[in-house]
Parts: C-alpha cells; sequence; structure tokens
C-alpha cells in the first residue's frame, strides 16, 4: 500500500463540524431499482440548456443521446433506460434559483436495453490527448462535486495553461454527505483508473488524489489498488478534516501552497481539480462506454428511516429513493438536497436526482435559529471565513445594494459555505444575503454581456452594409462611365436600376 503524505499549506479559517456521517456508511451502497418513470432536466449543468433532440412517443435505449449541448458550453443528457419519452415539459427541479425547468420524461419499459457499446475504447492509450478530450466531451460528465461545470470543457481550458498537477478531490468535508466516501471504499478501482486517463488527456506527470482524515477506510483503499498498480505519477494525500477544505481553492492551497488568485481558477496556478466521482464517471465512459446515467448518493439524517447511500438512475425522484430508504420517519420535516450547508430546502420529494445531487437529507426538526439582531462588529465571521472576506462588511453593502463595493470587497469570490452564518451570534443570514447579492451581480453582468453582444451585431451589420454600398456606387460609376461613353438611352437605363435597388434597400 502507498502511505499518505502529509506535507501541506495552510487553510485559513474554517470550522470543525460534527460529521454525521456514521449512519449512512454503516452498510454497502444499495442499487435503487429503476422506477416507472425518469424525469431528466435538460439542465444539469453550469451553462447552456441542452437542447432535446428527441420527441414525444419516441422510443430510447439506455445511454441514448437525448439533448445535446449544440456546441454551446454544456453537457449532453442521456436515456437513463430504455423505454419512451411522454413528455418534454416543466417539472420541480431542485435549482438554486428557479423551482420548475423543462425535463424529458421516460417511461421505462422495464427492459432498460442499452444502446450498441460498439466502438468502445478499451485501450485509451491508443487515444491521442485530443482524441481523448472529444471522447469525453460524448460522455455528458460534469463535475460531480457540486458545481457540475461540464468536465470536457474544464479539460479544454486548462490545456490551454501551463499545468503541473492534478488533483482528485476526495475530501467531502460537508456534513451528512458520504457518497465519495463510500464510492472511493467501494470502487477504487474506476477513481484511480480515472485519474490515469485524466493525465494522459492533460499530458501531466503527477496527480494527487486527497482524502480528509476522518475516512481510513476510503484512504486504506485506494493506497491498495495505487500500490498494486505502481504508477508513480500519482500521490495519496490525506488532509485534516476541516470544513470546506474540500473547496477547490481551498484544497489547492492545502495540497500545493499555492493561493488562487481573487477571480482567478485553481489552472492560474498550475492546477486542475476534479471531484474522485467525476473520475469515475469518466472511467465508466472512456472503459466502458456508459455515460454518465446514474450516481451514488448520500440519503440521510433523522428524518430517514434507513439512512444509506444508494446507486440510482439520473432521473429516479427522490420521492422513490426516499421510499427505498424506508421512507421517512415520523419527524421528518425539512428536505434538503445537498447538505446542510450548502444545500437548497425543497417543499416537495418529486425533485428528481440529478447529477449534482449528492445529498438527500431529510431533518426531524429544521435547525432552531434565534432573531436576527443588529452586527455588534464581533469579527467571528471574518475569523472564520476561508477566502479571507470580511462578510460584516459585504453585509453592509449587499444591503445597500452596492454593486461597485461588493465587487471591491470580493463578494465573487465567496463560496457560499456558510460559515459565517454558523458563528454569527446575531444570527445574520449572510449567506444567503450574499447568495442574493452574487445571483444579482451575475444577472447584471450577463445583461451587460448580451447587450454588448447585440451591439457588437448592430455595428458589424451596418459595416456590413456601409461596405455593400460603396461596392454598388463604384460599380455604378463604373457603368455609368461606359454608358456615357455609350450614349443617353444606356444612361437612362442604369439611372432605372439604381431607382429599383434604393427601394429595394
Ligand atoms: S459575526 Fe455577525 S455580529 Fe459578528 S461581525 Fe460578523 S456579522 Fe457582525
Ligand atoms: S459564506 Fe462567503 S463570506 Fe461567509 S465564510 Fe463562507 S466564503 Fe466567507
Amino acid at each position: 500500500m502507498s502511505a499518505p503524505t502529509y506535507d501541506l499549506g495552510k487553510l485559513h479559517g474554517g470550522l470543525r463540524l460534527a460529521a454525521h456521517k456514521k449512519q449512512s456508511t454503516s452498510e454497502a451502497i444499495q442499487v435503487v431499482p429503476l422506477p416507472e418513470q425518469l424525469i431528466l432536466p435538460i439542465t444539469q449543468h453550469a451553462g447552456d440548456a441542452a437542447q432535446p433532440i428527441v420527441d414525444i412517443g419516441d422510443r430510447v435505449l439506455k445511454g441514448q443521446l437525448l439533448a445535446d449541448p449544440d456546441g454551446l458550453l454544456g453537457a449532453g443528457v442521456h436515456a437513463s433506460s430504455s423505454g419512451k419519452i411522454v413528455a418534454i415539459e416543466p417539472w420541480p427541479v431542485s435549482r438554486r434559483y428557479g423551482d420548475t425547468a423543462p425535463c424529458i420524461v421516460i417511461e421505462c419499459d422495464g427492459e432498460d436495453r442499452a444502446i450498441d457499446a460498439a466502438g468502445i475504447a478499451a485501450d485509451y492509450e491508443q487515444l491521442s490527448p485530443d482524441q481523448l478530450l472529444a471522447r469525453i466531451l460524448q460522455g455528458g460528465i460534469v463535475g460531480l462535486g457540486g458545481a457540475v461545470f461540464p468536465t470536457a470543457q474544464k479539460l479544454m481550458q486548462a490545456i490551454t495553461c501551463e499545468l503541473d498537477y492534478l488533483i482528485l478531490n476526495g475530501v467531502e468535508c460537508e456534513p451528512y454527505i458520504s457518497c465519495d466516501d463510500m464510492l472511493m471504499r467501494e470502487h477504487a478501482g474506476e477513481i484511480i483508473g480515472g485519474a490515469q486517463i485524466l493525465l494522459r488527456a492533460l499530458a501531466l506527470d503527477v496527480a494527487y488524489v486527497v482524502v480528509e482524515s476522518d475516512k481510513p477506510e476510503a484512504i486504506r483503499r485506494l493506497g491498495e489498488v495505487m500500490g498494486e498498480l505502481g504508477d508513480e505519477r500519482l500521490i495519496l494525500k490525506q488532509v485534516p478534516t476541516i470544513y470546506p477544505s474540500g473547496g477547490e481553492d481551498q484544497l489547492v492551497q492545502l495540497v500545493t501552497n499555492r493561493e488562487v488568485p481573487s477571480g482567478g481558477l485553481p489552472t492560474d496556478v498550475g492546477c486542475l481539480v476534479q471531484n474522485v466521482g467525476t473520475a469515475a464517471a469518466i472511467h465508466a465512459w472512456i472503459r466502458r462506454n456508459e455515460p454518465l446515467v446514474s450516481r451514488i448518493t448520500t440519503v440521510t439524517g433523522d428524518g430517514i428511516a434507513k439512512p444509506m447511500n444508494v446507486e440510482a438512475r439520473i432521473g429516479t425522484t427522490v420521492a422513490d429513493i426516499v421510499s427505498f430508504a424506508g421512507g421517512y420517519t415520523e419527524h421528518a420535516q425539512q428536505l434538503i438536497i445537498g447538505g446542510p450547508m450548502t444545500g437548497k430546502s425543497v417543499t416537495t420529494d418529486k425533485v428528481p436526482l440529478v447529477k449534482a445531487t449528492n445529498c438527500i437529507l431529510v431533518l426531524s426538526e429544521a435547525p432552531a435559529v434565534g432573531a436576527e439582531l443588529p452586527c455588534i462588529r464581533c469579527g467571528d465571521c471574518a475569523a472564520v471565513c476561508p477566502i479571507q472576506l470580511l462578510p460584516q462588511q459585504l453585509f453592509w453593502y449587499a444591503c445597500a445594494d452596492d454593486e461597485e463595493k461588493l465587487r471591491r470587497y470580493g463578494l465573487i469570490d465567496c463560496i457560499e459555505c456558510g460559515c459565517c452564518d454558523l458563528v454569527c451570534p446575531s444570527h445574520i443570514p449572510l449567506t444567503a444575503d450574499f447568495r442574493t447579492a452574487k445571483a444579482r451581480i451575475m444577472e447584471l453582468a450577463d445583461e451587460k454581456a448580451r447587450a454588448a453582444r447585440a451591439r457588437q451585431r448592430f455595428e458589424a451589420r451596418n459595416a456590413r452594409l456601409e461596405s455593400e454600398a460603396h461596392t454598388r456606387d463604384a460599380e455604378l460609376s463604373r457603368q455609368k462611365e461606359s454608358a456615357r461613353k455609350a450614349g443617353p438611352d444606356a444612361i437612362a437605363e442604369i439611372l432605372k436600376r439604381k431607382q429599383e435597388q434604393s427601394d429595394e434597400d
């Protein structure tokens, strides 16, 4: 077994939180049976919605592409099982902004027939890095750690930078969530296989596989697999259990002691971070031709009868998954998609499991929050902020809707970790305010970008029309000159033609 190494950078702030993970990790991952219906949102990723390429009534096979990103920033959506498309319509979803989204609904036929797996690239080493990237693009793979950024596009951006390290993120620091822990325990080989594919696609020589210290079984399994392979490019690292050490920038700081600049990306300091689940999904797609049609998710909390980790098809409703986990306890009160710090409360369990769903958390009671009081400027929020922001200042500017100051004080770098909320003695919902302010700023930026694109199109059109008019005038002058030499009838004909063209314009 390869022993984990520890030489670490320093993480600013953060909190040691109660883990609440034991109840969902006491037994192996269970497979949820195929449901009668699968609900597949066409936007399960950061970027533009994929465009449906199927119609109601079409019969589809498992793994078939249903919605295409159409060359835009996005990821394809594949059928999670075989059956018939019965609707393409808005459905409740668990998105941070907006409660419904267009979904493709499959009525499953129960046969679970898959598309022909011909063309499997069993030996990925025969593919060039470019071919591998193009292939990953077709698999509908997105970052499974929560950001759901389309993986192929993230890799394509990364290869334009000077990279030193691939970092596989197995930290999973948010309480209650244990799906990555279980994946590492039970599918370590696939994660490491995915890391090797990524190293080839990125033409890199070093991959750090990073796991928190509270996951000894995962560390043991990964170490065994790496030891058997003897691939010296892979290095296992253990980091302390502190929330939010699994944030991309925080992980880069911990592992390499390099600081990602404000508004920048890990690639700015030579690092590319991928979640361990994403690596396993890449392995499944490249080695077995299986697009991203299922995932492991944690279903847990005091409101769930039998907390566990399950593997479920993308599109299975939360209601079906909860029912598989023994149903709700009589005290279940709050349903959260995601963890308690960064998840979203939803009011219906009709929402489907999507690529981003790492946890279904049902709490028997909503955490008691005291009445909001004025800020007493204690500074506790700044002490725990992992980005070294000044949350009390940001709060002030968010209340005043002062976009310029919010930008200057780094709101855009806030990772919405919720640490400041937890320590605030005045019970100010800082993170919720920051989330709203960020959404507003991003919306304004989108509007500005849209307006700039429209202006560019308008100016380009005017320039084209001007150039066409100029060419026409030059041609008419030339014809007039030859007509002048030819006589008065030819001049009359040219003037008539010019009048006709002006009428058309
Ligand atoms: S922790 Fe709360 S009360 Fe203290 S400075 Fe921050 S916002 Fe103000
Ligand atoms: S939510 Fe934002 S401001 Fe608050 S601690 Fe986290 S990163 Fe800092």
